[in-house]
This record gives C-alpha cells, sequence and structure tokens, in this order.
C-alpha cells in the first residue's frame, strides 16, 4: 500500500483507529461487516435469482410480480431491497438501470455498485442518450429494439431479468447462475451463448 496522505485506504485505516479509539465502534463489528460483504453478497446473489427464474416460471412470474418477496424467498434480503422491482428483457426491449441521483443499487442481489454506476457521466447521459453509451460499453442495440430506463430512489430498485440465451437449454440451474454476469443484471450487458 503506498502512504500517499490521500490515498483512501489509509484515510480509512485513520478513520477507523480513530473511531474505535473512541469507543464509537467496536473492530469486530466492522470487520463482521466487511466480511459480510466481501463473502455473503454480491452478483452472485442475483445470478442464483436470475437462474431460478429461468428454470421456473412460476418463480418468473412471482419475481415479477413482487420482487422483493420472490428474492426474500431465496433468503436475500436487507438495506436497499424493501421496494426491489425487477424488470425483464425480451425480444426487442431492454432495460436498463441508473441512479440519476447519486448510487442507488440493489445491494442484497448485486453488492456495492461498480465505481462507473456512480459515475455522473453515465447517471446523466445514460437517460439522454442510452443506445450511444450501451454501444460504448459494448452492448449494440438495433433501432428497432426499445430501450427502457429506470432511475432507482431511495424508494425503489431495480434488478434486470436478462434474456436466457440460446444454447443453454439443457443447463442446470446451478450451471445458469454461472453464466449471468452483474453487468447483465444492471443491463449495460448481454449474456452470450456458453
Ligand atoms: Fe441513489
Amino acid at each position: 500500500m503506498s502512504h500517499d496522505p490521500s490515498d483512501p485506504a489509509l484515510r480509512t485505516e485513520a478513520l477507523e483507529a480513530l473511531l474505535t479509539e473512541r469507543g464509537v465502534v467496536e473492530a469486530p463489528a466492522i470487520d463482521r461487516l466487511i466480511a459480510y460483504y466481501e463473502e455473503q453478497v454480491g452478483p452472485m446473489n442475483g445470478a442464483r435469482v436470475v437462474a431460478r427464474a429461468w428454470s421456473d416460471p412460476a418463480y418468473r412470474a412471482r419475481l415479477l410480480t413482487d420482487g422483493r418477496s420472490a428474492i426474500a424467498e431465496l433468503g436475500f434480503e436487507g438495506p436497499q431491497s424493501e421496494h426491489l422491482v425487477v424488470v425483464e428483457n425480451a425480444p426487442g426491449v431492454h432495460n436498463v438501470v441508473v441512479c440519476t441521483l447519486c448510487s442507488c443499487y440493489p445491494w442484497p442481489v448485486l453488492g456495492l455498485p461498480p465505481s462507473w454506476y456512480k459515475d455522473p457521466a453515465y447517471r446523466s447521459r445514460i437517460v439522454r442518450e442510452p443506445r450511444a453509451v450501451l454501444a460504448e460499453m459494448g452492448l449494440a442495440l438495433d433501432e428497432a429494439t426499445e430501450i427502457r430506463v429506470w432511475d432507482s430512489s431511495a424508494e425503489v430498485r431495480y434488478l434486470v431479468l436478462p434474456e436466457r440465451p440460446a444454447g443453454s437449454e439443457g443447463l442446470a440451474e446451478d450451471a445458469l447462475a454461472g453464466l449471468v454476469s452483474r453487468d447483465a443484471m444492471i443491463g449495460v450487458a448481454r449474456i452470450p451463448p456458453p
């Protein structure tokens, strides 16, 4: 680690040391929180939700009707998912998620947001020119495809249910989950055939 005073890791360490020393926080509690977000929470949770929806039509229907409850069925719940809405991609319809105001994101299913998601350029441009931004990110959609941009808020968080790729028909749920990327669940990528 570099010891540049502006290094965020160093500043975080100093802040943690100070708060611990003053008795504001306890080191084991911070360790538990970090381990939780490193090991238990991340896009692998959302991937399991998507794989279940692809495998089980009744689950898919519940997921699209009441995202929060259907996701809680798999054990994923917590802050930033109280009102979780799942939007489904289909031929001719592509969904993409943003938070124009800040960085609202469905933590329990996707973990913490990537830095580009918090970038002011993504947040403003994806609304004005979604087709161009998606193309720059490697997802070229033809003019006939309708793009729906969903603006997250403190109230509502969104998860994209991507299209199941061709060639995945014979795959079991675990293998399907392995195909699902974080970016596909934000809506800036498609899932390539296995
Ligand atoms: Fe936000």
